[in-house]
Parts: structure tokens; sequence; C-alpha cells
């Protein structure tokens, strides 16, 4: 059965976009822990992050990077982390989150209150800084 991701990519499920290209996507976190945590996915189906093949593995860094560059402009975090956990949804992915204090809870299972309506500011402000 096709991932929640996979659903997303082909547009069977809605999502605030960040970003695609042939390979990636990105889009909002739908139970965000900061305002702006966007997830980085390659289109292709596998599950654990380290299973990706080298040239892909790379891609998605890649990919990362600019969504960072983006959201680091719009959002203006201290910076954007990056976390890696996979327990919830089978299909490889990459958390990036705002920073945007030092004492901030960079957790999973920080979750933070946000608006569809910001969401939806939020994915058009990062969007607009995107350069793939
Ligand atoms: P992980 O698999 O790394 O533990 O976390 C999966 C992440 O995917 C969670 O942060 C969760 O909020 C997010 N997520 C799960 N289902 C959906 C969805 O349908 N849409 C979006 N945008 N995010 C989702």
């Amino acid at each position: 059965m096709a991932t929640i991701f996979t659903k997303i990519i082909r547009g069977e499920i809605p999502c605030f976009k960040i970003a695609e290209n042939e390979t990636h996507i990105a889009f909002l976190d739908i139970n965000p822990i900061a305002e702006g945590h966007t997830l980085v996915v390659p289109k292709k189906e596998i599950d654990y992050v380290f299973d990706l093949p080298d040239d892909l593995l790379g891609e998605t860094m890649v990919f990362a990077k600019k969504v960072a560059e983006a959201i680091d402009k719009s959002l203006k975090p201290l910076r954007t982390g990056v976390i890696v956990e996979g327990l919830e949804v089978p299909h490889a992915h990459i958390h990036m989150v705002p920073i945007y204090h030092e004492r901030q809870n960079v957790s999973l299972r920080n979750k933070v209150e946000v608006s569809r309506g910001k969401m939806e500011e939020i994915a058009k402000q990062i969007s607009a800084e995107v350069s793939l």
C-alpha cells in the first residue's frame, strides 16, 4: 500500500507545499514542532533513510540544503536543524526544524499549535525563497 507521503506526492492528499522537483518534494509537517517545520521527502518510496542509494541520499541532502536556505531567508531562525527519525511514516524523510532561540525544545515530541491560516502563510513565505 502507498505511504501517506506517496499519496501527497500523487496529489491524492493535500499538503502545504514548499518545493518540488522530479525526485523530491518538501511540504510543511501537519503536526509541527515549530513554525515552518518542513519535511523533505524523496519521491521514491523507501522506508529507511539509510537504505537510500548513495546518489539519492546525496540529492536528498542537497534538496534539504536548498529548503533550509529558504527557511533561513524567510523566517529568519537562528538556524535550521534537522532530525531524522522515521518511526511514524515508513517513507524516508528529513525533518527541517527552524530554531528560533537557544532554549527551544527541538524534539519531535514537542508539538506546537499552528493555525491553518498561519500554515498557509508560512508555506507561501518559504516557497517564495526556494531556488532549486
Ligand atoms: P517520523 O516518521 O519521522 O517519526 O515522523 C513523521 C512526521 O510526518 C510527523 O512529524 C507527522 O506529523 C508527519 N505527518 C504524518 N502524516 C502527515 C500528513 O498526512 N501530512 C503531513 N504534512 N505530515 C504528516
